[in-house]
């Protein structure tokens, strides 16, 4: 378990002071125009030696996302856009981020705009996080007030310039090509890549997207040192990490712990143990809703890190981890995942477009067993014509929920539709 002196969000549940004053005591903004000083190499090195990953989803690695970026410009201005549109089901980390500990975020946009050559940095923040965008509006205006962001930042002799841009509540904002679309002022719809963002990205020009939490870890990892934030987790999984535990847990939590813990550690050390019982769990979805669901016995001892959630046919995504006891009518639940996927589909591709209205009506018969057993191998058949067959990756998050459905559930949705057929109402899930 992290030690509390190891903790990089030291006001996770804001406990504390907030303001800058509060955020200077805890540690943050400290030496910060030294580590720019080192120049724009030393911090991208220092970034691949530390092993982040992002962690908005994707789990690509920070230091080498960022140096995909122009070294010298060509007359372009270059960009660093915050991912702060936090809209997956299940996902509420860098929520806690933004309302509780708003400058570990400043800081570190400053750190990392200046590593990426960008003398702007814009957040996108989700529609529907008002009070967040309100405080992190309010910490943005003191840090300008302060000196440590705008003209000489810090005394670093970098000028900074931070934008915080509030969406209407459109998940697909979220895709890092939609969001820059919307950021522009038009209608968020993914663009084909290539070109990457890194080449043509916001107006374009050279852009990289970071996820909130990729950017608030950057300057406790400089100030700490890369080995320091590689020593927890295992190879290629290194680092702590926010996780978001929601569901049937007797006390659910967002928490920042150690990568690679077991299942089971985070959940009795953290979350007081599954309600009912480790023999009442029934599914875990582990990494946000697009993620495929893993069965209770199959998840006990899986590692919590990117690799091992990929053994368990699943995924870390944004470590935001559902837990369903055996109380659930897991086909519904699905169902209200492919609801949500069909009505957030931004319907510019059309295996997006008509697949997630699809698959959402045979789920919605399969709920009340009103289908033929040979539709769910249709079904997955269908999932597979959808996942890596569209512009973003949307199509795959509507898919993979309804693959590890059937993967793991096949007998429970059969069990359905035959008690359908033979009149035995209570084995059907309620209206
Ligand atoms: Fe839009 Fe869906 Fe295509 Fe993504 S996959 S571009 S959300 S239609």
């Amino acid at each position: 378990m992290l030690k509390d002196e190891d903790r990089i969000f030291t006001n996770l549940y804001g406990m504390h002071d907030r303001s800058l004053k509060g955020a200077r005591a805890r540690g943050h903004w400290d030496g910060t125009a030294g580590m720019i000083r080192q120049g724009r190499d030393w911090i991208v090195e220092q970034m691949k030696a530390s092993g982040l990953r992002g962690r908005g989803g994707a789990g690509f690695p920070t230091g080498l996302k960022w140096s995909f970026m122009p070294k010298e410009s060509d007359g372009r201005p270059a960009y660093l856009v915050v991912n702060a549109d936090e809209s997956e089901p299940g996902t509420c980390k860098d929520r806690e981020i933004m309302r509780h500990d708003p400058h570990t975020l400043i800081e570190g946009c400053l750190i990392a705009s200046f590593a990426m050559n960008a003398h702007a940095c814009f957040i996108y923040i989700r529609g529907e996080y008002i009070r967040e965008r309100e405080v992190l509006q309010a910490a943005i205006d003191e840090a300008y007030e302060d000196g440590l962001i705008g003209r000489n930042a810090c005394g670093s002799g970098w000028d900074f310039d931070l934008y915080l841009t509030h969406g209407a509540g459109a998940y697909i904002c979220g895709e890092e090509t939609a969001l820059l679309e919307s950021l522009e002022g038009k209608k968020g719809m993914p663009r084909m890549k290539p070109p990457f963002p890194a080449m043509a990205g916001v107006y374009g020009c050279p852009t990289t997207v970071n996820n909130v939490e990729s950017i608030a870890v950057v300057p406790t990892i400089l100030r700490r040192g890369p080995e320091w934030f590689a020593s927890f987790g295992r190879a290629n999984n290194t680092g702590t990490k926010i996780y978001a535990i929601s569901g049937h847990v007797n006390t659910p939590c967002v928490v920042e712990d150690e990568m690679s813990l077991s299942f089971e550690e985070l959940i009795e050390t953290h979350c007081g143990g599954i309600r009912g019982g480790w023999g009442n769990l029934k599914a875990v979805i582990p990494g946000g809703s697009s993620v495929p669901c893993v069965r209770g016995e199959n998840i006990r001892d899986a590692v919590m890190d990117f690799d091992g959630l990929k053994e368990c046919g699943s995924s870390l995504g944004t470590a935001a981890v559902i837990v369903m006891d055996q109380s659930t009518d897991i086909i519904k639940a699905i169902w209200r995942l492919s609801k949500f996927y069909k009505h957030e589909s931004c319907g510019q591709c059309t295996p997006c477009r008509e697949g997630t209205g699809w698959m959402m009506r045979v789920m919605d018969r399969l709920v009340r067993g009103e289908a033929e057993v040979e539709e769910i191998d249709m079904l997955f058949d269908v999932s597979k014509q959808v996942e890596g067959h569209t512009i973003c990756a949307l199509g795959d998050a509507a898919a993979w929920p309804i693959q590890g459905l059937i993967r793991n559930f096949r007998d429970e949705i059969e069990d359905r539709i035959k008690a359908q057929k033979s009149g035995r109402v209570s084995a059907v899930a309620a209206e």
